[in-house]
Order: structure tokens, then sequence, then C-alpha cells
């Protein structure tokens, strides 16, 4: 029997386990002194200066989003290519997400559309590194300049990569970025997220939004007593607990090796595909070092009709492959609410074309072997 290989999954080692296990028989449970450590050492390893935890990277956003402080009606502008999380979270702060189009290689914002989609009302941009490949970042923060918009990174792909040799993360052209610790992403906390910044106005701004806009410090009014504390803001209960936190900096040990097998993986892969006339392989702008959350093939134009059978095939394959993404301007929810006549054609292609396969840095060579012939054969007998 063939053995299944997903796109993407974890890998949870003893010693994570060993390190969830002492959280959990200590005093404290839920965040606490481990969920310090960890931003402390998620901070340092991007380098940024603060980073606060979530319970998952959409709350990462949706704090992040409500940190820049910006009223309702407030439109930001961000890629159709991507989870639906990223337009989402702006939605749930009554924003309004403007989808530009993308670069149809990378699969990163184009630079190039997003003037056409400001408006007096456009305040932030959010870029997406797709798959783990930097996004255009200094372009991207020359045109912010000229309009004098904020930028927030959606990280979730992207952490451990660099874009001119700074780790994403750093927030040298944002004010701040997300990630996500789900399953399928570089490090997990089984769910949970964070948001970097270098700014201590939003570090405190996301605490409190964590925590149902709780704060013991700089309060409005004169304190009662030691128990006193002041809810400034409406916000949530988005905490990460201890144990997964734990879980999240016993992986974040790891990251750096993680990165280099899923670069030797990606490496792999190109040296065996790079001549095939069924698909474009993933591209790597000079300037970046992508953390291959991804690899994304992209069928060439003939084949593009067949994506449907290619796909079914490659899952008769026992190859759990997938499509990111549908673009999230075509969700029936987004149709409903405005988004029926918006249609970006390089967006359009690059979701008929795109498949991810197998990529996770616990991807064995002789699985990798496998997942190469079985898209070899499944190709050779269109
Ligand atoms: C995974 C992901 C998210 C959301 O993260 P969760 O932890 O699943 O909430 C947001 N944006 C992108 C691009 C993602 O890939």
């Amino acid at each position: 029997m063939k053995k299944h290989i997903p796109y993407g999954r974890q890998q949870i080692l003893d010693e994570d386990i060993r390190e969830v296990q002492r959280v959990l028989q200590s005093d404290f449970i839920t965040t606490g002194p481990v969920s310090r450590e960890f931003e402390e050492a998620l901070a340092k390893k991007v380098g940024a200066k603060f980073a606060v935890t979530f319970n998952s990277g959409t709350s990462a956003l949706h704090a992040a989003y409500f940190a820049l402080g910006l009223e309702v009606g407030s439109e930001f502008i961000t890629t159709p290519i991507t989870f639906v999380a990223t337009a989402n979270a702006g939605l749930y702060h009554g924003f309004k997400p403007v989808f530009c189009d993308i670069e149809p290689d990378t699969g990163n914002m184009d630079c190039a559309t997003i003037e056409a989609s400001i408006t007096e009302n456009t305040r932030f941009i959010v870029p997406v590194h797709f798959g783990g490949h930097p996004a255009d970042q200094e372009n991207l923060h020359q045109i912010a300049d000229k309009y004098q918009l904020k930028i927030i990174e959606d990280g979730s792909h992207a952490l451990g990569a660099r874009y001119k040799n700074r780790r994403i993360g750093d927030c040298t052209y944002s004010e701040m970025t997300t990630f996500s610790f789900h399953p399928v992403k570089h490090i997990t906390t089984g769910e949970g997220g964070a948001v970097t910044t270098n700014n201590e106005h939003y570090y405190k701004r996301l605490r409190q939004f964590r925590n149902h806009g709780i704060t013991k410090d700089d309060l409005q009014y004169k304190s009662e007593g030691d128990w006193y504390y002041e809810m400034q803001y409406l916000g949530f209960n988005y905490r990460l607990t201890d144990f997964q936190a734990a879980l999240g900096l016993s992986q974040l040990k790891r990251l750096d090796q993680n990165i280099l097998s899923r670069r030797e993986i990606a490496a792999f892969y190109c040296q065996e595909f790079k001549e095939n006339p069924y698909f474009h392989i993933p591209v790597e702008r000079d300037y970046v070092e992508s953390s291959y959350h991804l690899y994304p093939i992209r069928l060439k134009e003939d084949l593009i009709p067949y994506k449907r059978k290619v796909f079914n095939r490659l899952r008769e394959e026992k190859l759990g492959v997938q499509t990111h993404y549908i673009p999230v301007y075509r969700q029936p929810y987004y149709l409903e609410h405005g988004y029926m006549n918006i249609q970006k054609p390089h967006a359009e292609i690059f979701y008929q074309s795109e498949i991810s396969i197998p990529m996770y840095h616990s991807l064995s060579h002789e699985d990798q072997k496998d997942v190469i012939s079985r898209i070899r054969s499944v190709f050779e007998t269109l």
C-alpha cells in the first residue's frame, strides 16, 4: 500500500512533549512565565523588540489591526491569494478589505496594482509572504510612505524567511508582523499565533486586546486598591496557554534547522523538476531566502484546463496536495458582501494553475523521491 504523504505536517519530538508535560505539572498552565519566555525568544529570533502571543494566527491578525487604532470604514489593501483570515480580521473591525492583484510567479502582492486601489479611506496594506517567499518589501514601503499608509505583514508563511538578510518579523518595513502556529506552519503550538513589533504603544494595545481590554498599568482613573484594574477597550480572551507556549518554545529551538531542511527539499525538487514540460516550479528572487512553507507548482497554460484531473490523480497517488488559495473575493460570504464583480486576472490564473505538493521539514529523502516519482507518473500518463 502506498503511504499517504500530506502537503504539510507538524513534527513533535520527545523533547517537545517533555517541555509540555513539565508545564502541565507546574503551578501555571495559562498565560504565565513560559509565555513570556516564548515571546522573548521569538522576538529575539526574528529581530524585533516585542512579541505578543495569541491563541491563533487569526486572533493575532485581529489584534494587530486593532492596535492601529483606526475608525470603522477604514480600508486596507491586501492580496486575494491568502487564507480568508487575512481579510476577515479586518471585517471584524468594520474595515473594508480591498484586493489588489498578484505577481504571476511569486504569488505575492503586485506593487504595481496597489496604487489603483487606494482611496481617501485607505489606511494600511497587508502583504502576505506567500508560501514563505517574502513580498517586495522596499517597494511596498515606498508606496506606503507616499500615501502615508501603515503596513502590517501577515507572516504566517514566513517565520524564518529572510528579505535582504533581515528576518521577516523584524518589522523594518512594517508596524507589526503576525505569525501562526497552526500545525502546517513552521513551528506549532496546536493552535496559536503571535505579533511582533518594535513599537511600545502597539505592544501595549496588543497585550490589552488579548485580555478583554484589561490593564493594571496606564490607568485612566485612580487606583482603588491592589485589586484594581481597568477595562479600557472591548477586547477578547485571546490568550495562549503556557503549555502551548512550552511547545512553541521547544519548537522554536529547531526553527533554523527546519528552514534548512525545507530549503534542501526545495532545492531537490527544483533540480528534479527544472526542465519539465508540464508545470512551473517556484521562483526565488535573488534578494530573499524563502522559508518554503509551501512548494507551489503552477501548471503550464495548456494544462490549466486539466487541473482538476491532475489534482485528483495526485490525490489518488496518495499525495495530500492542496490548492493555495481560492481567491478570497470568490468566497460566498464575500460575493454576498460587495465583491461580486471583483476579479483579479493574475490571481485567477494562479488559482487555476496552483497545486501545493508535499513540503515539511520532516519529509524524509525516501519520501521526497517517492513524491517526485508519483508526480512524474501522473503527468506522464495524463
Ligand atoms: C494560517 C494562516 C492564518 C491564520 O492562522 P490560524 O493560526 O489558523 O488562525 C492567517 N493567514 C495566513 C496567510 C495563514 O496561512
